[in-house]
Order: C-alpha cells, then structure tokens, then sequence
C-alpha cells in the first residue's frame, strides 16, 4: 500500500501557477523532518537534511503541478471559457467533471458540455472538439450568477475523480499522479533516509509550473546549486495502445529515460543508474522520450549539473485521469535510496569523468 501523504497530494488542486494547496502540504510535511525548508520567488519549495555533510549537495525533485485549465472568460449564460495548462489534447474534455478552485480553496463543480447525437444529426452542426470552443458549465443562468458563485477570470480548473484502487490491488487510478508522485516520492525519500547517514547533503521538494515548460526548475536549481540532480516524474507507458513504438510496461520497474530532445542522458549518469540498479536486483526498462523534465532545465544551471529522470511508468497522463503500478513504485523508490547511499565526492567526480 503506498502511505496516505500520496493520497493526499493528487486530491490536492495545482494547475501550473496555482501550486499553493499543495505546495503548504508540502511544507507541513516536511516541518518536523527538515533541517531547513527553502523556496524560492516562483514557489519550489525543499527541505534539506544532512546539511553539515562536507560531502556534495544532492537535490531531488518532483513537480507540484499537474495539467487541468485556467479561467478566461464568462458569457451572458453563465458559461465559463477556458485555456488549457500544460499539453493537454482537446477531445480528453469533452463531457469531463472538472472543479473551479476559488480563492478560499472552495470548489465550483462544472461538466463540459457536449452536444447529444440528437443535435449532431442534420451535419451542419459538430462536436465541439477545439479548446476554444468548450464551455464548462456550471450551472449559473448568467454572467451576473456566475460572479455570485465566486467565479473570476485566472482561476484554476482541475479534473474531478475519484481516487480508485483498481481490483489487482496494485494499479490505482488518479488525477494529477503527474507529477505528485514524483512530490510524495520526495518527501517519502527524505522521511526514509533522516535517520540513517548519508555521504552527501541532500534536498527533497518539488518544482512549480513544470507542465508549462520546466520553469521552476530553473530557480530551484539556483537557489540549491545541486552537485546532483535527481527529476522524479511520470513518463507514459504505451502498454496498451497497439502499434506504439514508445517503450514503457506498467509494472516493468522504473524508466531510465536515455533520451528527450532536451536532454540526452549523460553517459557516466546512465552507467551509474544502470549498475546501482542491477547490483540491487531493481527492475528497469529504457525509455525514449518526446518531451523533457525539469532533469533538462537543471541540466543547463551554472556550469552544468549531472541529472537524471527517474521515471515512474503511467497510462494516460496528460488526460483527465492516469494508471500507476505499485511494484514500480517499488522500483522507483528503491534505485534512488540505493543511488542517494553512494553519493560522495568520489562516486560524483567517477561519474562526472566519465562523460
Ligand atoms: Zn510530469
């Protein structure tokens, strides 16, 4: 079973920008673990144990945010416009439960309209299938009762669904495990490791408006100046969909992501996950990515950081709802524990030589 805290954070509304709700669990959670607690002016926020080690600083980073829409607009009946957060494909929406988060943290539920086949019958009329053209509807009759709901432009609009624990025991279904895993696998590592000696300072947390273009992990990265970078992040798995060439089995262990057009996998990186795994009995497989991580942006911070993803295998990301496997959290958990208890300056230097 995984602890209550990975719960607890999908529930939890973050859009890229709204990253508030989750970002004040986080700093709850890590309150009577942390040595200190930092965060910078965008609202990445870490804690760090271990911090009187002479050894390097290792940083290890989910994001907070996770893909949903923001408010644009009202019109005269009352029906709410939006623009997606993060890359999203349009027809995911159609005819989905979603919530306006306002500014107590109180929620305005809505459905996407979708018109009846009734209505689509004499082929003048189309589904609406562009962003543009979706209206969340949330029951208010006019502009004026869409205000009195609480309703302003700016606002966060996130997936509703119930956190479901599929029948095997071991898939469970969420909004939003991209990425609050890779937030609950920070602070799971931090809680795992406060008692036991590491060779290495170490900073847990996660990074704001990652979905919008890795853009908290360009401050974060200044404010901690890691030697070593570890990005904790859902990768999709195709498992299910014939015909893919993408790479990714649910329950095949965790992915090392070798390639992302933003980020080719440094070669001493890739020998050291490669070997910390197989030494540990830790199931992996290769993953080729078309997107990029925070991993991409620390990457290029200063004068170069060694960066690696870890990447935890999910169906469906990116849509209203995504599958996770508990034997690949498993995985994910174990290889970064096994990585963390190398990390001195030699094990660094060994990987930075071979590059
Ligand atoms: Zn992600």
């Amino acid at each position: 079973m995984l602890q209550s805290f990975y719960k607890d954070l999908v529930e939890l509304p973050g859009v890229s920008g709204h990253e508030k709700y989750v970002r004040q669990y986080v700093r709850e959670f890590l309150k009577p673990v942390a040595e200190e607690i930092v965060q910078d002016k965008l609202g990445s926020i870490f804690g760090g144990i271990n911090l009187s080690s002479q050894g390097p600083t290792v940083m290890i980073a989910g994001h907070m945010d996770e893909v949903g829409a923001m408010v644009v607009g009202i019109n005269d009946k009352g029906m709410l416009k939006m623009i997606p957060m993060g890359g999203i494909n349009a027809p995911v929406m159609i005819s989905q439960h979603l919530d306006v988060i306002l500014e107590d943290g109180s929620k305005v539920p809505g459905v996407v309209g979708a018109k009846p086949p009734h209505l689509l019958r004499d082929n003048h009329t189309k589904q609406v299938s562009d962003f543009d053209d979706f209206l969340l509807d949330i029951g208010a009759d006019t502009l004026e009762e869409a205000k009195q709901m609480g309703i302003k432009i700016g606002q966060q609009i996130v997936f509703r669904n119930d956190y479901t624990i599929l029948k095997d025991g071991k898939k469970i279904v969420s909004k939003a495990w991209d990425d609050r895993f890779g937030t609950a696998m920070a602070l799971d590592i931090i809680t795992s490791v406060s008692a036991t000696k590491l060779p290495c300072r170490l900073y847990c947390g996660a990074n704001v408006q990652e979905e919008v273009g890795l853009r908290g992990a360009k401050t974060s990265s200044y404010l901690i100046k890691p030697d070593l970078f570890i990005a904790v992040d859902c990768s999709p798995c195709a498992d299910t969909f014939e015909d893919s060439d993408v790479g990714g089995k649910l329950g095949g262990g965790f992915m090392i992501r070798f390639y992302d057009p933003k980020a080719i996998m440094h070669r001493g990186m890739l020998q050291f996950v490669e070997e910390t795994a197989k030494e540990h009995n830790i199931k992996f497989q290769y993953y080729k990515s078309l997107g990029g991580t925070d991993a991409a942006e620390v990457q290029l911070s200063r004068d170069g950081v060694l960066v690696c993803t870890i990447g935890m295998p999910s169906r469906y990301i990116h849509s209203t709802t995504s599958m996770i496997h508990l034997e690949d959290y498993v995985a994910v958990k174990n290889v970064i524990l096994a990585m963390l208890h190398q990390l001195d300056f030699n094990k660094i230097n060994e990987i930075k030589s071979n590059v």
